[in-house]
């Protein structure tokens, strides 16, 4: 069995979460490649070393001084180096790094050392190889990474190691210059050595118990979800639930490689398992998550015997289309259809889009109203169990909060309500309450 294993930067942000994650490691055999992100807060007040980079970067592309920064950056690693009593001297590393910085290396190159540092101690904590990611994981020119070569390249290069560790966040471009992904990628990067390991098993470590039900700001002590498929991940990471970067899911989902959820602070709890499939649920809650988000717009047109007018959608469409808007619902009704949409995508293109829409359908109205929030209830359980709209439905009339907006999806596995925002809150918790507090 061949687990590959990610760590979060709280995992790794002193030394004695650097001791948990090692003993970690070291008690399972199989937890063979390891992948760690650069050391995160301490604190709620304290600074992520990510964040710090950046910070010197555009410090020293103003031509200031960053000697004092950088040096917060250093103490950061050598008080792990010290206080894990290693025998690793960092010093010429960080002098060049410091260097390149101040010959504008560039701000990718600056973000990624974050990891880089950290895998070099992490390797030596763990006496594994340390593979360089700018060796094995490659972009295309237009930034996006080339998937099949670092599959490929990073494939080879690991099947000479039977242990190793690959820092995350970073590969390199076709023009050798160091590029980072998005914040947050070194899930991305545990994933692309999953897939290239043929591994059994990405386990992602964090400092939450797993993906939970519900929000916590919204719902008090949500329950973990145990297990979850990529396409119910999927439909409540869009709907604002963040635990794993999005991008993480496509390499292992590709080579059907369930994700392990875990917590570096509570390694006895067994987290939240994503999988390609389950045919199995917990029948007595049915639903799998509730997630949502603020800020959605509808716009409502209206046009006598829309119904019997063909093209009207596409006309419709059409007009966002040339906005460069991209739309999340499309409730209609005969002689109405709504296309529902983020506010901030409306931004400044209000008056062009009602206009345009008066010129190219000719309705008889258009409104916009804002203020929407959309909700997902989100569960493969759902397509067996009848009742459940139902019962998501009477949940939130007995809540005494009106529906503005109701969607099943086609694959039956999520249904959208929108409602004010003001409900936002009281509509999660009695959906949340119907399945969970029974
Ligand atoms: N260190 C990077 C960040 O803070 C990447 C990561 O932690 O995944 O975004």
């Amino acid at each position: 069995m061949v687990k590959v294993v990610k760590f979060g930067g709280s995992s790794l942000a002193d030394a004695a979460q650097f001791k948990k994650v090692m003993k970690i490691i070291n008690a399972e055999n199989d937890r063979k490649y390891v992948v760690p992100s650069a050391p995160g807060k301490r604190s709620s007040d304290d600074i992520k070393v990510t964040d710090l980079l950046y910070r010197c970067y555009e410090t020293a592309a103003k031509g200031e001084d960053i000697t004092e920064m950088f040096a917060m950056i250093t103490d950061r690693y050598n008080t792990i180096i010290k206080d894990l009593e290693l025998d690793l001297d960092l010093s010429e590393t960080f002098e060049k790094i410091k260097n390149s910085m101040i010959h504008k290396a560039g701000r990718d190159y600056a973000a990624s050392r974050g990891e880089y540092l950290n895998g070099l101690i992490m390797a030596k904590a763990l006496g594994y190889k340390f593979i360089d990611a700018a060796d094995v994981i490659f972009f295309k020119d237009d930034g996006s990474l080339d998937s099949e070569k670092t599959n490929t390249v990073l494939g080879d290069v690991l099947k000479e190691h039977e242990n190793a560790v690959i820092p995350g966040f970073y590969g390199i471009m076709p023009n050798d210059t160091i590029k980072t992904f998005s914040r947050g990628g070194s899930d991305i990067t545990g994933s692309i050595v999953a897939r290239a390991v043929e591994a059994d098993l990405y386990e992602n470590w964090t400092d939450v118990d797993g993906f939970l039900m519900a929000d916590p700001r919204v719902v008090k002590n949500p329950c973990t979800i145990s297990k979850i498929t990529y396409r119910e991940l999927r439909e409540l990471s869009y709907m604002g639930a963040t635990v794993l970067h999005e991008d993480a899911i496509f390499p292992v989902r590709t080579a059907g490689i369930p994700i392990n959820i875990r917590n570096t602070n509570h390694p006895e709890e067994a987290g939240t398992m994503i999988v390609a499939k389950s045919d199995g649920y917990d029948h007595h809650k049915v639903i799998t998550g509730i997630a949502g988000k603020h800020g959605f717009s509808v716009i409502n047109i209206e046009k006598d015997m829309m119904n019997s007018e063909i093209g009207f959608g596409r006309k419709v469409l059409e007009v966002l289309e040339k906005e460069h808007i991209s739309f999340e619902h499309l409730p209609s009704g005969i002689d109405t259809m709504s296309v529902v949409i983020a506010t901030e995508a409306l931004e400044g293109k209000r008056d062009r889009i009602i206009n345009n829409l008066y010129a190219a359908c000719s309705p008889d109205s258009v409104t916009i109203e804002d203020g929407i929030a959309l909700i997902a209830v989100v569960g493969r359980g759902m397509k067996n169990e009848k009742g459940t709209a139902a019962r998501v439905l009477k949940s939130i009339a007995n809540a005494d909060v009106n529906i503005r907006i109701i969607d099943q999806g086609s694959s039956e596995h999520n249904i959208i309500i929108g409602v004010d925002d003001e409900d936002f809150e009281k509509t999660v918790n009695a959906i949340y309450a119907e399945y969970v507090s029974e």
